[in-house]
């Protein structure tokens, strides 16, 4: 019987070196090879076990001095939930004034994960 091996090519996003990581799946485990430093290992696994995102997007804002609102992400979500999450902000209008750091979302897509505003935005009237 073949021996299940699964070889990943990640860049690696924790440091502008972006170092180019190779992660093999054996069946005893993960093994990561092209990272300087551990912060790489870890991220080369992370991605296989549990690939996570910062979810960028903008939301509409009403009587705001701009149609959108840049929002992100307070931290990680999982990488599946990204594209249900930027759909429900779709549906999402916020009135200004906007400040920010504000709550625009407080769990998105079931996450546990709030989304804020990055960006604050003045009322256009009032
Ligand atoms: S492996 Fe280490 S040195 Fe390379 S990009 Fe990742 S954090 Fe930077």
């Amino acid at each position: 019987m073949p021996e299940e091996r699964q070889e990943h090519h990640i860049t690696c996003i924790e440091c502008p070196v972006g170092c180019s990581l190779l992660a093999v799946r054996k069946p005893e485990g993960i093994t990561v090879t092209g990272n300087r430093c551990k912060r790489g290992e870890s991220y080369a696994v992370q991605e296989l076990e549990n690939p996570t995102r910062v979810l960028t997007t903008t939301v509409w804002v009403e009587n705001g001095v701009h149609p959108l609102l840049p929002v992100r992400s307070a931290r990680p979500l999982p990488r599946h939930l990204v594209p249900e999450g930027v759909r429900l902000l779709a549906g999402i209008r916020m009135s200004a004034p906007v400040r920010v750091g504000e709550t625009v979302c407080g769990n998105i897509a079931g996450s546990g994960v709030a989304v804020i505003a990055t960006r604050s935005m003045e009322a256009l009237h009032g």
